[in-house]
């Protein structure tokens, strides 16, 4: 039995209101909202949500936007799937998932699992979605009611594969790869337990870079699922070219 579909009903944040700071358009040279550039006769957001909207554990994707967006809305309407919902996000990455779980607080269930996918990252795929949702179901673990109840969600990621190298104050050293993971998304965790971390961090005034960073200050361990290297996050203009190749493989 599928224990994702049987208990706990999977929900959907896509934080899509960063205004691009460090992504400088190819076209206009001017500083633009990455998750609508174009890519391959879409744009990035749609991209990103595909996985989301084709697979049937995922419930419902609540789109976090900007206030003021001018593009969703010819997005939604080409798109027109029931699955979409909005809400307005914050001033960064943090308070904008933060919204979209109050947006969710009167029809999710506490123990309701909550996957946060950055709009910026359209590579992302339906292997590695059921990787995930699989790994879910697979922890059991995942029911706080049997012996390895802090082992909570689960987190995209990849294997670091390059030599690394911390440079600071002009000194060069090399740091033991092994153990070492890039972060990626989607990550995922119980409603309740993500909304109480966040609430935590944000209390503490630290900024969590994801979602993990806060459930683990709380003492909890995220599952590490192993994802495709190829779900790379758009940062800047040159990003959208690799991007296409990935798509295109
Ligand atoms: O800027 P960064 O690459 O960290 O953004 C990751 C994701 O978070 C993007 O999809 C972006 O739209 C989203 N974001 C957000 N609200 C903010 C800032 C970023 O939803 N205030």
């Amino acid at each position: 039995m599928n224990r994702v579909i049987a208990g706990r009903r999977v929900w959907a944040i896509v934080p899509a209101a960063g205004r691009g700071e460090r992504f400088t358009s190819a076209t206009t040279h001017k500083v633009s909202a990455k998750q609508y550039a174009p890519l391959l006769g879409a744009s990035v957001i749609e991209w990103s949500l595909r996985a989301l909207l084709a697979e049937t554990r995922v419930h419902a994707v609540v789109v976090v936007l900007a206030a003021g967006d001018a593009h969703w809305p010819a997005i939604a309407a080409k798109l027109n799937n029931p699955k979409l919902c909005t809400t307005i996000g914050g001033t960064n990455r943090q308070d904008s998932v933060m919204n979209g779980l109050e947006f969710l607080m009167s029809q999710a269930a506490p123990n309701d699992w909550i996957l946060v996918h950055d709009a910026a990252r359209p590579c992302f795929t339906a292997t590695d979605l059921s990787s995930l949702l699989d790994a879910l179901d697979a922890q059991g673990a995942l029911d706080p009611r049997d012996g390895s109840a802090d082992v909570v969600g689960a987190v995209l990621s990849a294997p670091i594969v390059d030599t690394v190298k911390r440079e600071l104050g002009g000194n060069v050293a090399t740091v033991d790869r092994q153990g070492l993971w890039r972060a990626l998304t989607p990550q995922v965790f119980a409603f309740e337990q993500l909304r109480h971390a966040l609430k935590e961090a944000a209390l503490a005034g630290i900024a969590v870079t994801d979602e993990a960073q806060a459930v683990e200050r709380m003492g909890l361990r995220p599952a590490l699922v192993q994802g495709s290297p190829f779900n790379i996050k758009i940062t800047r203009a040159p990003d959208l070219r690799v991007a296409a190749k990935i798509l295109q493989l």
